[in-house]
C-alpha cells in the first residue's frame, strides 16, 4: 500500500572504538550512555519522516571479526556510514580501505554513489585531533561520498542531516 513505511537498511561500519555503538545508541535513543559492548553486533529500528515519506530505517551496528563473514553487511546496506574517530589517523586509513571496498562492491553491482557518509566522530575531543576537517572532505570527496562529521556525545545534527539526504537520494531514485 502507499502508506507502507519504505525499509531502508544503514550499515555502520569501521574501525574498533571509533564509535559505531554510541552512534547507533544515539540515533536510536537520542542518549549517550558511555560504554559499550564491544563484541556485540545488533540491529535497531527506527520510525522516521523523510520529505513526506515513511521510513523503516534498520541500522546495522557491525563488529571487526575475523572469524565472521565480514562483508555480510556490504550487500545488505541500503547506506554506508564509514565512521572514524577525528582522534585517530589509524581508524582514518582503516575508513579509506571501507570505501575503496564499498567502490568496488558497488561496481560489480549497481551504482549507489551518494549512499555514503564518510563520518569523523567524537569531534568534542578536538583538542586531541589527528585528522582535520579539510582531510576528511578531500576523501569523502575522492569516494564521491557525503561527508560529516559529529559528536556521538554532544553534536549529532551534522550526521542526521547528512543521512536523511541519503534517504531523499532513495526515495527520489537517484542513481539508483
Ligand atoms: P565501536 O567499537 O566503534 O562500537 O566504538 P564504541 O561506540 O564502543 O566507542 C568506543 C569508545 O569511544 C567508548 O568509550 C565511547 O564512550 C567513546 N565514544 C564514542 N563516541 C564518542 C564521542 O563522540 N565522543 C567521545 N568523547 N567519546 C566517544
Ligand atoms: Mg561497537
Amino acid at each position: 500500500s502507499t502508506n507502507a513505511p519504505r525499509e531502508i537498511h544503514v550499515a555502520l561500519v569501521g574501525m574498533s572504538g571509533s564509535g559505531k555503538s554510541a552512534v547507533a545508541v544515539k540515533y536510536i535513543t537520542k542518549r549517550f550512555i558511555g560504554e559499550y559492548d564491544s563484541t556485540l553486533e545488533d540491529t535497531y529500528c527506527r520510525q522516521e519522516t523523510v520529505g513526506g515519506q515513511c521510513m523503516m530505517v534498520w541500522l546495522m551496528d557491525t563488529v571487526e571479526n575475523a572469524a565472521r563473514d565480514e562483508m555480510r553487511w556490504i550487500a545488505w546496506a541500503d547506506v554506508y556510514v564509514v565512521v572514524y574517530d577525528v582522534t585517530s589517523q589509524l581508524s582514518f586509513q582503516y575508513a579509506e580501505g571501507l570505501l575503496e571496498r564499498i567502490a568496488r562492491h558497488e561496481h560489480v553491482l549497481c551504482p549507489r554513489e551518494h549512499r555514503t557518509i564518510l563520518l569523523g566522530n567524537k569531534m568534542d575531543l578536538d583538542r586531541y585531533r589527528q585528522v582535520s576537517e579539510q582531510e576528511g572532505e578531500r576523501v569523502a570527496a575522492q569516494h564521491k561520498a557525503y561527508f560529516a562529521e559529529c559528536s556521538a556525545a554532544t553534536d549529532f545534527r551534522q550526521f542526521t542531516q547528512t543521512l536523511h539526504s541519503t534517504f531523499q537520494n532513495i526515495i527520489s531514485g537517484a542513481r539508483s
